[in-house]
């Protein structure tokens, strides 16, 4: 017996689960996903990147006290306000020295700029860039 074709949509399922975070499409076609603390993050890596960041906060927190996500940098130059920077990760070790982890898949010119002004007018704050794994390996270092 040959059983009807009918295709298994989403659309017509009502009950069919939808992720609304993974709905939308980025700017560079990279998929918004969450974490387990919730943060809409703009790719499966960065957001990956954050859940092994948390972990490290959990499993080796002689290394990393805390962190923060997406926040604001003012970048002056002479007291004029230029632009800001809103950094992927603020990462606080345990003697209160913060650290910029940028996670980044495709480095936009408007970008490198920034993150030269933040280098010359925070030259205290270490900015590691992590460059993107394609299958969502993340080096632990
Ligand atoms: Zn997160």
């Amino acid at each position: 017996m040959m059983f009807p074709k009918k295709k298994w949509s989403k659309k017509k399922n009502p009950n069919w689960p939808i992720d609304e975070t993974t709905k939308k499409k980025t700017k560079y076609h990279s998929k918004t996903q969450k974490c387990s603390l919730g943060h809409i993050h703009h790719s499966t890596g960065e957001c990956g990147y954050c859940n092994n960041l948390l972990l490290q906060t959990k499993c080796t927190p002689r290394l990393v006290k805390s962190f923060k996500t997406q926040v604001k940098y003012s970048l002056k130059v002479n007291g004029k306000q230029i632009t800001n920077h809103f950094v992927d990760f603020e990462v606080i070790r345990p003697d209160g020295k913060l650290e910029i982890h940028e996670y980044k898949g495709f480095a936009t010119a408007v970008w490198a700029i920034k993150r030269k002004l933040f280098e010359a007018l925070y030259p205290d704050i270490p900015y590691l860039v992590i460059p993107h794994q394609p299958k969502g390996r993340i080096r632990i270092r």
